[in-house]
């Protein structure tokens, strides 16, 4: 596909873009930092967080050039592209601390700008420019899809679909799949039905209990502007082993869709905003697949591979790279690190570390560091042991979302209670050998799963003065040094 004409001409925009930036950060140091995961990983905490701690003095021991005093200030600034919503920090932030609820979740690309004024080593005043890209997970896994054919995505869609829990939940959508005729006429009415079935099964596989995480195109979960739109409205159909579409047939008009998907909104997506990250957080909800069982765990490792295999692709991209290196740093952050005992912490990093293992050992050639970490951008738990008979069992305490149900009781959203929310083994690949590794609520029920992760509120803060408060985290700060760390020395 390379030689494709339009490719070309991206190339060059590409370039001629990456020289601007190039030229920009001549005069002025800057750091482009992704911040992506799947729905719900975190990435709306995660920022909000991020950005309190570094503009309101939060407790980052971690982070050198914070611990050490290094930087002096760090202020927002306007946001600089202008075809680029703002990330809506202010009311994130009030929804975290005034009103005790997580704010609103990710659904679309958004940015911010924060300028950190800091002392180098050497004791020259410099500035650094952190602009911080949030964006869906889902969009990245998109990206294998400019390598594939509307035949093969597909074939391999139709696959999955058919393989345990999917089967399941595509049914209503298989049946009507199985009334249609690839070769018939082209059907609006047959594609919209389809493709509003299609996204059901999809919306169902991301579901609490099954949580599936492998599901493009990621525009069908997470559509930003383009809701209802021709380039969102196809679906794979069973087609022949051979041949190509007629003129005018159903299937040329599902694989004309595909490519326009491809052309409005996975290419734009790698071009503007994706080429040119210098650095990426990835955020992964284990703890999620945890709950659902190990075929969710399987699935989250093949999104995670899927990811990664962006990366790969990002830096194959040759006359871009010319001007510019690309992403150097990749972090993989498992969150919410805080519904574990810190006595566990270590042991979901090593899950996570296992969870991206093939996938690093595939993208070595991307050419940038890679590292885990388990965190909470912001910890809404404490710990306490908890004499259980003879035993002392390493628990949490905090405050349960309205709602969430344990041993039959709804809780108010009020009352603070201790859990034992389950241990993970000290060796990872336990949990992935085999279907019956541990038992989660995509097989059996809420009482005999193998762990259940509450969702708790976000913490009471006590203010001390007029300061406003620090928000608590779990390794935050070991994430910043890794990130920015070293564009601070
Ligand atoms: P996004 O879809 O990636 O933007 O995810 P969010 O940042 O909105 O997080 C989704 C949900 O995960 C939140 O509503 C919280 O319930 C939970 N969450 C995220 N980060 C944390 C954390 O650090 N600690 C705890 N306890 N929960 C978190």
């Amino acid at each position: 596909m390379a030689s494709r004409f339009s490719d070309i001409v991206e190339e060059a925009r590409l370039s001629a873009r990456a020289l601007l930036d190039f030229g920009e950060h001549i005069f002025s140091p800057a750091v482009r930092l992704g911040v992506t995961g799947l729905s719900r990983s975190g990435k709306t905490v995660f920022i909000t967080a991020l950005i309190h701690g570094l503009t309101r003095g939060g407790r980052f021991p971690v982070f050198e050039p914070f611990a050490t005093g290094r930087i002096a200030r760090a202020r927002l600034e306007p946001q600089p592209d202008d075809a680029v919503p703002r990330f809506d920090y202010e009311n994130h932030l009030h929804s975290l601390i005034s009103e005790r609820q997580w704010p609103n979740s990710t659904v679309d690309i958004s940015e911010l700008r924060l300028v950190i004024e800091y002392q180098r080593q050497n004791g020259a005043d410099r500035t650094l420019t952190l602009d911080i890209v949030d964006y869906p997970g889902e969009w990245l896994l998109d990206l294998p899809l400019l390598n594939k054919s509307y035949e093969q995505w597909s074939r391999e869609s139709l696959a999955l679909s058919r393989e345990r829990p999917r089967a399941r939940l595509a049914m209503q959508w298989h049946a009507q799949l199985a009334t249609l005729n690839a070769l018939a006429r082209e059907n609006e009415q047959a594609a919209l039905a389809g493709a509003r079935l299609f996204t059901d099964y999809l919306r169902a596989c991301r579901d609490e209990r099954f949580a599936m995480s492998l599901l493009p195109p990621g525009r069908f979960l997470m559509p930003g502007n383009l809701a209802g739109s021709p380039a969102l409205t196809f679906t794979p159909l069973d087609l022949p082993n051979e041949g190509v579409a007629p003129d005018g047939s159903l299937w040329a008009m599902m694989e004309r869709r595909y490519e326009a998907y491809k052309d409005v909104v996975v290419r734009p997506f790698f071009r503007d905003h994706f080429a040119r990250l210098d650095r990426q957080v990835v955020l992964v909800d284990a703890l999620s697949a945890f709950n659902s069982g190990p075929e969710a765990l399987v699935d989250l490792e093949a999104a995670l591979e899927g990811i990664l295999e962006s990366f790969r692709i990002g830096r194959s991209t040759l006359l871009s790279s010319l001007f510019r290196p690309r992403i150097d740093r990749i972090l993989f952050a498992a969150t919410k690190a805080d519904h574990l005992h810190h006595s566990s912490h270590d042991r979901l990093e090593a899950v996570l570390r296992r969870t991206v293992a093939k996938a690093v050992t595939r993208a070595a050639d991307t050419g940038a560091e890679i590292d885990v970490v388990a965190l909470a951008a912001v910890r809404a738990t404490r710990e306490a042991q908890v004499q259980r008979g003879r035993d002392k069992l390493p628990s949490i305490l905090g405050t349960p979302a309205p709602g969430e149900i344990v041993n039959g009781e709804a809780f108010d959203g009020a009352t603070e209670v201790a859990t034992f929310p389950g241990d993970l083994p000290a060796d990872p690949q336990q949990l992935f050998t085999g279907a019956d590794a541990f038992r989660g609520l995509a097989s059996a029920t809420a009482e005999t799963t193998d762990f259940r992760f509450l969702r708790f509120r976000p913490p009471q803060l006590e203010s001390v003065g007029t300061e406003a408060p620090a928000l608590p985290h779990i390794r935050l700060d070991r994430a910043l040094q890794f990130l920015i760390g070293d564009r601070l020395q």
